[in-house]
């Protein structure tokens, strides 16, 4: 990387210097005379998050691959390093080459958390790029977004060009191509976008106009230009085909995920009613496990890693888990690397394949019930009984496991009093099953009861649904702590304050806008961080945009409600959302995609019309 002269004399100053220069074993880098398209791969937040972000290394493996075009990272400075550069006028530039990123001609943000929404101004700021879109004049830069945030990308619409809806392999590429031809061309920004427009999965937000009732809610929304009135989101076809780098970006610092990351399938068989991933990467489409064994071991032998994860949302439905996890560990366990397992389900736990697979290295376990009775459960869809629990648990501690993290949500839809205590009741139950079944009690247990507060999300069953209020969340928290029966149990729980304000940028539309730009001029970026989050300055910033927060989250929105995110079409089909919603208002459960398809519409998106569930 070419630094910046100043760079020389902040990097000793700032915390954790090695975020800021680049250099890694493995980082890709071109030729400046040869390259026709350079692409600044932007992550708002830190760099030890974004580099743990199996997306952007595929993402960056993928765009490189392009002749031509030269991808490079951009990270988020933390607070100390952004003031430093403002101070000494250093705009935000690229790991890859040290050049400032508003000479780039794509700058696509990959976005999969809400709170991080500021980060991308906080970037864009520090990097001289105007905010709005409508500022930006030029076909160079052109500013999007990726990632699960997109499916409502409304909050952010006055600042994108355009927002990349699903997969982003094929889709970026596309629009790289499309933008190549642009420049060479000589097109202005809004013929590229109108031509942009007409790829499938990107949604340009200036080529819609949203008018609004006086209550506040949406009356209408309509296309221009020939943009359509829905955009669907793109997927893969053949998960198995698609490229997948082998050869990532060693980190020189420590990050969050500092291993091999292996993808066993996308989408889910579930259909838990909360959950925003289970519903957007429909439908399921999975990688061989002859392929995933020949990915894992090559990107172990380029990386020199220690540990090798196997990720999806639910790990263990992956039908080819034994196969898979036989072949790795021929290779890894006399390499000593260990495999790792996120993400079990209670009704599928396999003693037999978690003692297999955690020979080299034993770590704790990890089941989400997500809600303290049955009644409950049922209504979320959660198809895991106290019963499959509880086996699971006795398996594991009789197996010698001596530590177990439970997580639940407080406040979903039709939640009591009684399902708030059934989860310190379940938790002493597990305690209780400990006690029966550990061959060793002299070594303790560690039981974890972690919390996080109902967020209404996009495209699912519970989109229409309110959340807590801050109060009743907070009450039902203290109701949980006090009810807890062992001092082997331990409670951890999300502030209310971050849930309120992540749902109202969840359901948002695109008044919000407004107040993200008053919250970064009172309170900059790094919002997902405990240090930065500022919430009476939301307030404030909802306040001066004349907007009221409770609008968005405390509301019950109404089924024939045009909600901002109506314009993007995930696959799966309002009809499926609602039936399941209304399923839940009654406390019925819907089987699992296996046990019989119903039909949610997503399929529609694969040839041939087969999901791979
Ligand atoms: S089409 Fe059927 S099997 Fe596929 S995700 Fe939808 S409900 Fe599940």
């Amino acid at each position: 990387m070419r630094m910046h002269p100043s760079l020389e004399a902040i990097l000793p100053k700032v915390q954790k210097p090695a975020r800021y220069t680049g250099g890694e074993f493995g980082e890709i880098i071109k030729s400046k005379e040869e390259t026709e398209v350079r692409f600044a791969l932007c992550f708002p937040d830190t760099y030890e998050i974004g580099m743990s972000n199996l997306g952007l290394r595929i993402l960056y493996g993928v765009l490189n691959k392009l002749p031509g075009v030269w991808c490079e990272r951009v990270f988020e400075p933390w607070r100390d390093m952004a003031e430093a550069m403002r101070a000494a006028k250093v705009p935000l530039y690229a790991l890859e080459s040290g050049d400032p990123i508003r000479d780039f001609d794509l700058i696509g943000f990959s976005v999969g958390y809400e709170m991080s929404f500021t980060g991308i101004l906080d970037m864009l700021s520090l990097a001289g790029i105007p905010l709005r879109s409508e500022d930006r004049k030029d076909l160079q830069p052109i500013v999007f977004a990726g990632g699960a945030c997109m499916f409502n990308p409304e909050p952010i619409a006055d600042f994108i060009d355009l927002a990349a809806i699903g997969e982003g392999e094929e889709l970026d590429a596309e629009l790289t191509e499309l933008y190549r031809r642009a420049k060479r061309e000589g097109w202005t920004k809004g013929e590229f976008l109108s031509a942009a427009a007409q790829i499938e999965g990107v949604y340009v937000p200036s080529l819609y106009d949203v008018t609004y009732q006086p209550d506040g809610r949406i009356a209408s929304v309509t296309p221009k230009e020939g943009a359509p009135a829905y955009v669907r989101k793109r997927i893969l076809q053949d998960l198995d085909r698609a490229d997948f780098p082998v050869r990532t970006i060693i980190p020189s610092t420590e990050i969050v995920h500092d291993r091999t990351m292996l993808e066993l399938f996308r989408g889910c068989i579930r259909g838990c009613r909360f959950c925003q991933a289970g519903y957007i990467y429909r439908p399921v489409r999975a990688k061989r496990a002859e392929t995933l064994i020949r990915q894992g071991i090559e990107s172990l032998r380029c990386s020199g890693y220690e540990e090798i994860s196997l990720t999806s949302l639910s790990t263990s439905d992956y039908k080819e888990l034994g196969a898979l996890c036989d072949g790795l560990l021929d290779w890894c366990e006399p390499r000593s690397v260990s495999l790792s397992l996120p993400s079990l389900r209670a009704d599928n736990f396999s003693l037999e394949l978690m003692q297999r697979v955690q020979k080299v290295r034993r770590s704790g376990l990890t089941f989400a019930p997500e809600a303290g009775t049955q009644r409950l459960r049922d209504v979320i869809n959660k198809n895991v009984t106290e019963e499959d629990l509880l086996n699971a648990c006795r398996t594991a501690f009789s197996g010698g496991w001596s530590s177990v993290k439970l997580y639940f949500m407080l406040g979903l839809p039709t939640e009591t009093d009684e399902d708030v205590l059934g989860i310190a009741d379940l938790a002493y139950k597990v305690w209780q099953v400990w006690r029966e079944a550990t061959p060793n009690r002299s070594r303790g247990v560690r039981i974890t009861v972690s919390t996080s507060c109902f967020i209404p999300k996009p495209m699912t069953p519970f989109q229409w649904f309110p959340q807590d209020s801050r109060e009743e969340l907070i009450r039902k928290q203290k109701l949980l702590k006090d009810s807890m029966r062992s001092k082997a149990i331990s409670y951890s729980w999300h502030e209310p304050d971050v849930s309120y304000i992540e749902a109202a940028l969840a359901v948002g539309d695109r008044r919000l806008g407004k107040v993200l730009e008053r919250l970064f001029a009172s309170s900059g970026g790094l919002q997902a961080w405990e240090e930065y989050f500022d919430y009476a300055a939301w307030l404030q910033a909802f306040r001066e945009a004349g907007l009221d927060p409770d609008f968005y989250v405390r509301r019950l929105r109404g089924e024939e409600e045009l909600l901002p995110w109506d314009v993007i079409d995930d696959g799966v089909q309002k009809t499926h959302l609602l039936r399941e919603k209304h399923l839940s208002e009654r406390g019925v459960v819907s089987p699992d995609c296996r046990k019989q398809c119903l039909g949610c519409g997503a399929n529609r998106l694969l040839e041939g019309g087969k999901c791979d569930a």
